[in-house]
């Protein structure tokens, strides 16, 4: 094998040819000389269409490659510039990277693995960059990726989502296929107009071969499912559903303790404000104590202990699931309806309202559990894309770990 041959393998580089290799003393660095091959010269770096040369361009640019044994390796190249039709003028397109990027393919699908895999600080450590130009790789490595794969194929039910970050003031909407649990869609913003931005992009062919959508109980969710997917049915997400059951629990709690310290029963408010985990808890993981406070509940309190077997009630509702569900669903709100406690009666009415989306849930066995499990490593990944500062790195580094766009290291085959 030729040597410069060898050094092209060595780079992972194709359609380029390997002109001289240099040590630079400054930088303490190795420095490839490259120039594209015949084929793959004069190119748009935009669209890749062969164009008409227009300059020499600014003097030679260099790329960062994959590292040598221990040493830092840079591709050098002139930049001349073409003149495409529809880009105007612009730098050529390289062989070995993307356009605009100061590192090599093979160095942006390395540096894209580790971050699914390790630290942040690893990361950096491992590869000898700041945290911001990871960001910028992840980004780009995922727009590739999905330009290349057909990620929306065969989708019939999908659960969707929001998710908080940056403390609590901003948020992204996400998309999750139930069938695969991968993560499809993920944008900044939580309103219609977001979400319809994704199933633009799925397009309306495959809007109609929607079956089920799983969601929390939001307006503008259940509006952009009803107007772009005709065929699918909305199902209301249990869990909500519950936690809906457990805040009416709460404010009836409050009530009965702000009475009792009101006329003075200390020990009975004192019971109070510590029975408020006993009647939380799922029955089957209350401690002994807190099982004794609630059976106390059960004989001094017993507009309180009715409430906590609504809750419970509504909670076997969903154990259930299929018909029995539905029928205990129905006997609950019968309950419900006459329970003479007001944040009960008025959760009734509310549950009234989205039977439709409950009774799907409970039909079809369909829980946003997936989604809720994606957000929590979303969740996760918010914190290590911090330094990122941009939102749309986020998305990138959520679609890369969670949306399954992670490149195989170079040389390998992908699992
Ligand atoms: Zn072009």
């Amino acid at each position: 094998m030729r040597s410069t041959t060898l050094w092209a393998r060595l780079l992972g580089l194709a359609n380029a040819v390997v002109e001289d290799v240099d040590f630079d003393e400054g930088e303490e660095c190795i420095v490839v000389s490259v120039r594209p091959r015949k084929g793959a010269k004069r190119r748009c770096g935009h669209c890749g269409k062969r164009c008409a040369g227009y300059d020499r361009g600014e003097g030679r640019r260099r790329w960062r490659g994959l590292d040598l044994g221990s040493m830092r390796t840079f591709l050098e190249a002139g930049s001349p510039r073409v003149r495409c039709p529809e880009h105007g003028v612009v730098i050529v397109q390289v062989p070995w990277a993307r356009h605009d990027a100061g590192h090599t393919y093979a160095f942006d699908d390395t540096a894209a693995w580790p971050v699914t895999h390790c630290s942040k600080s690893a990361v950096r450590e491992l590869l000898r960059v700041a945290w911001r130009t990871v960001g910028a790789i992840v980004t780009r490595v995922v727009a590739d990726a999905e330009e290349s794969t057909d990620r929306f194929a065969d989708l019939s039910r999908i659960g969707i989502d929001e998710i908080s970050y940056k403390r609590g003031h901003k948020y992204l909407t996400v998309v999750v296929d139930h069938d695969s649990g991968v993560l499809l869609w993920a944008h900044p913003g939580r309103d219609q107009k977001t979400l319809e931005k994704f199933f633009d992009l799925l397009g309306d062919e495959r809007c109609a071969e929607i079956t089920l959508v799983s969601a929390d109980a939001a307006d503008w969710i259940a509006n952009v499912v009803a107007d772009r997917c005709k065929n699918a049915e909305l199902c209301l997400d249990p869990f909500h559903v519950v936690q809906w059951a457990t805040k009416a629990l709460d404010e009836i709690r409050r009530e009965v303790w702000n009475a009792a310290r009101r006329d003075g029963q200390k020990a009975v408010a004192r019971e109070l404000k510590n029975a408020r985990y006993a009647l939380w808890k799922n029955p089957e993981d209350l401690t002994e104590r807190q099982a004794a406070k609630l059976a106390d509940i059960a004989n001094t309190n017993q507009r309180l202990y009715r409430a906590y077997l609504l809750k419970e009630q509504l909670r076997q509702v969903f154990a259930l699931k299929g018909a029995a569900g539905i029928a205990l669903l129905e006997r609950w709100l019968q309950w419900a309806r006459r329970c003479q406690i007001p944040s009960f009666i008025k959760l009734a009415k509310s549950i009234t309202i989205h039977r439709a989306g409950i009774e799907a849930a409970l039909t079809h066995g369909l829980s946003n559990a997936r989604v809720e499990s994606v957000n929590t490593k979303l969740r996760l990944l918010t914190r290590i894309a911090f330094g990122f500062r941009s939102a749309e790195a986020l998305v990138a580094l959520a679609m890369l770990d969670l949306g399954g766009l992670c490149p195989p290291l170079p040389e390998r085959t992908p699992a």
